[in-house]
């Protein structure tokens, strides 16, 4: 049997380096990162949010966003992003070289304030300012829309809410917006449920499905995506990442995760998922921990019987 419904391809964003790794209690010294970034081009990334220049105080782990950017090898065809958080990290991104730069407003006031110190309207005035300061040197501004399945401090969100503010996202020139499930929440229904109301105001092409998989629902929710046809999707190396103020949130969905399923589905990526688990596998002893990923456990299950 054949399915017709699904996309013959979708563009990965790689948040490993970034997403993946703020959220280690471990410092990973920039020359691994650059060899991780490096290695995760070389399995046929695209997309790759590098780093994150915020203040050093919130987010120690990435100290050495300059020195990172600089220290890559600039692969022909990649887009190496970072995050940013205001006009100060657009500036910091902008010297550093990147192709693009990724900011992160919320979708519920508790969590804005907690991550951002900013209310959402603050927060998207911000975003209005780095737009248009960005436009200027022609550098795409992309946003994560924090708590978009829900928030660990107000609980559901309505999709209604969601569908307004991702609305004004695109309005205040937001290339793509990454409906983010910050804690893990999301399942088909909510998916589905958030899907329909944004559509009727944003086309599918503007939008990214960026999930946690804390309660297991990570991969069955992006084939509820794909189904949408949806066909951008956030995934971090090893599934490794969190959220420093989400309690209880844990892993990124795993690239290897969803690169089996892509796989399996016949849908391109781009990526090679022997590549891949290369990539993340000198991650391990440097984190100290297991990385998550099943399909990289799996790897490393057979790799051990031979
Ligand atoms: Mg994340």
């Amino acid at each position: 049997m054949h399915n017709a419904v699904l996309p013959s391809k979708v563009r990965l964003v790689e948040v490993g380096p970034r997403d993946g790794l703020q959220n280690e209690p471990v410092f990973v010294p920039a020359a691994h990162k650059i060899a991780f970034v490096n290695r995760l081009a070389d399995a046929g990334h695209s997309t790759i949010e590098v780093t994150a220049f915020v203040t050093t105080k919130y987010l120690p782990q990435m100290a050495d966003a300059a020195e990172v950017c600089a220290g890559i090898t600039r692969k022909a065809g990649v887009r190496y992003t970072a995050l940013i958080p205001n006009l100060v990290g657009l500036s910091r991104a902008r010297d550093a070289g990147v192709d693009e730069v990724a900011i992160f407003p919320a979708a519920t006031e508790a969590f804005s304030r907690r991550n951002l110190n900013q209310t959402v309207e603050e927060a998207l005035a911000t975003v209005a300012d780095v737009c248009r300061e960005a436009r200027s040197s022609g550098l795409p501004v992309r946003a994560y829309l924090s708590t978009s399945f829900g928030c660990p401090f107000e609980g559901p969100v309505a999709p209604s809410r969601v569908r307004d503010l991702t609305a004004r996202l695109i309005d205040a020139g937001i290339y793509e917006v990454a409906l983010s499930d910050t804690i893990g929440v999301a399942h088909p229904r909510l998916v589905l449920d958030v899907l329909e109301q944004v559509t009727s105001r944003v086309p599918l092409t503007s939008l990214a499905l960026h999930f946690h998989d804390t309660r297991g629902t990570a991969l069955v929710n992006v084939y509820t995506g794909l189904q949408a046809g949806i066909t951008r999707f956030d995934a971090s190396a090893g599934g490794l990442g969190g959220c420093p103020y989400a309690p209880g949130a844990t892993g990124n969905l795993a690239t290897e995760d969803l690169v089996y399923l892509l796989d399996g589905l016949g849908i391109e990526s781009g990526v090679q998922l022997d590549r891949l688990i290369e990539a993340s596998r000198p991650l391990e002893p440097l984190v100290g921990h297991p990385l998550p990923s099943r399909v990289f456990r799996a790897a490393q299950a057979t790799a051990n019987q031979r």
